[in-house]
């Protein structure tokens, strides 16, 4: 049977898919089963960091595979140790929880934030309302399509999880009057500083400034998702550092291992000891095959000069991007990139671009890049002349 069958076969039909089966990639170049080549401006939805088969990383996950795939939580690894430490040592952030997704790091994120005012506040207080922003995305659990601010997500899965409030993303005003409204009530809020699957929409700085002087002044605790902006997807280890903040909590995923499943969940002084033992745990969390790749992506990324390339080729692309007629507008940072259209359908061009050998993502209604941080210029060049030309038609 081929493949595409054997799916519709077994797999729950719970994605729209393109009609095409992967095999293969090498660099930031993917190949199908009949050896058609791709170049990769998606990579698997901003988890392939390095691209396919990146030597350090390929290495590093195939010697933890022959020395060690997995172990309970009942015992200590020194791989899980060693990316903690890189990690804490490069975001600043001293105590962190592996799981697997970035669903299930905002997961441990929300607990942390009730169990802290719980703690602080007593059960009485019913201190347990999260504020997120409208146009939000969060993850595809319970919990995560409760905090989601979008109601096209709030269906079929009655009840959602009560004590989530929306905010309009940039708007100070309404986060004020929600505070307000909510006062004494308000564990946290939750946010994405570039909205990803909301259709690359950055929060502007005011907004932000706002969030962490509120939140600052009520002892309410900022949670910033960046399962899509981190691990140097905008230019900067996280993307808080270039708006000069420090959530007390940060949740990476997506990129992180460069392939491997896992999510980290990032907890400042002020909730690094929330969480005591028996009150959270994983049985994949912190899996030593996924700590190898989050090593060999940190190591990457954190070599000298790594960021700034990614600055460099976001305004390369934007660059290129503004040649284009069709091309109304860029939003995002880096290489998170959103493409706005005069007057075609992002959805048709994503679809002819595959046809013509090149993988790029849709947000709502814009054309998305999260290449892989390592592309290179000719390959930019490349996967350009293929969406220019598909854009001039
Ligand atoms: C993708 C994404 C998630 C969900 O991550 P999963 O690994 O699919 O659970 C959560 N938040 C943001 C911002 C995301 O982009």
């Amino acid at each position: 049977m081929n493949t595409i069958d054997n799916f519709n076969k077994h797999i729950v039909g719970s994605y729209g898919r393109y009609d095409l089966v992967l095999e293969k990639g090498e660099g930031r170049t993917a190949a199908d089963e009949n050896g058609k080549k791709y170049i990769d401006f998606g990579s698997g939805i901003g988890v392939n960091s390095l691209g396919y088969c990146n030597e350090k990383w390929v290495k590093a996950v195939c010697a933890q595979a022959h020395a060690l795939q997995h172990t309970s939580n009942y015992y200590y690894t020194k791989v899980q140790g060693d990316l903690a430490d890189k990690l804490a040592q490069a975001s600043g952030y001293s105590k962190m929880f592996f799981g697997n997704s970035g669903a299930e790091a905002n997961e441990c994120a929300i607990k942390i934030a009730r169990k802290y005012s719980f703690d602080k506040y007593g059960r009485d207080a019913q201190r347990n309302i999260i504020i997120t922003l409208e146009n939000s995305f969060h993850g595809r659990t319970m919990a995560t399509l409760s905090a989601t601010g979008q109601d096209s997500f709030h269906n079929y899965f009655f009840p959602f999880l009560e004590g989530f409030v929306n905010v309009k993303a940039n708007d100070t005003a309404d986060l004020k009057a929600k505070l307000e409204e909510f006062d004494g009530k308000v564990c946290a809020v939750m946010f994405e500083l570039v909205q990803g699957e909301g259709g690359v929409v950055p929060l502007n700085e005011d907004f932000v400034n706002a969030i962490f002087d509120e939140c600052e002044k009520r002892d309410i605790l900022t949670i910033c998702d960046e399962v899509q902006t981190g691990v140097g997807r905008t230019g900067a280890l996280l993307t808080s550092q270039l708006f000069g903040v420090k959530p007390n909590i940060t949740t990476l995923a997506k990129g992180l291992a460069g392939g491997v499943p896992i999510g980290v969940c990032l907890a400042d002084e002020k909730c690094a000891d929330t969480l005591t033992p028996g009150t959270h745990g994983s049985t994949f969390g912190g899996n030593p095959l996924a700590c190898a790749g989050g090593i060999a992506v940190l190591d990457t990324v954190l070599e000298k000069g790594f960021l700034d390339e990614v600055k460099n080729k976001g305004e390369y692309f934007r660059k290129k991007l503004a040649e284009i007629p069709e091309v109304e507008g860029v939003d995002g940072m880096g290489l998170m990139l959103g493409i706005r259209l005069k007057t075609k359908k992002a959805g048709d061009v994503c679809k002819a671009c595959l046809e013509n050998g090149l993988l790029i993502l849709t947000a709502k209604a814009k054309l998305r890049f999260l290449p892989p941080l390592n592309i290179t210029y000719e390959e930019i060049d490349e996967g350009m002349k293929i969406l220019a030309k598909i854009l001039t038609k």
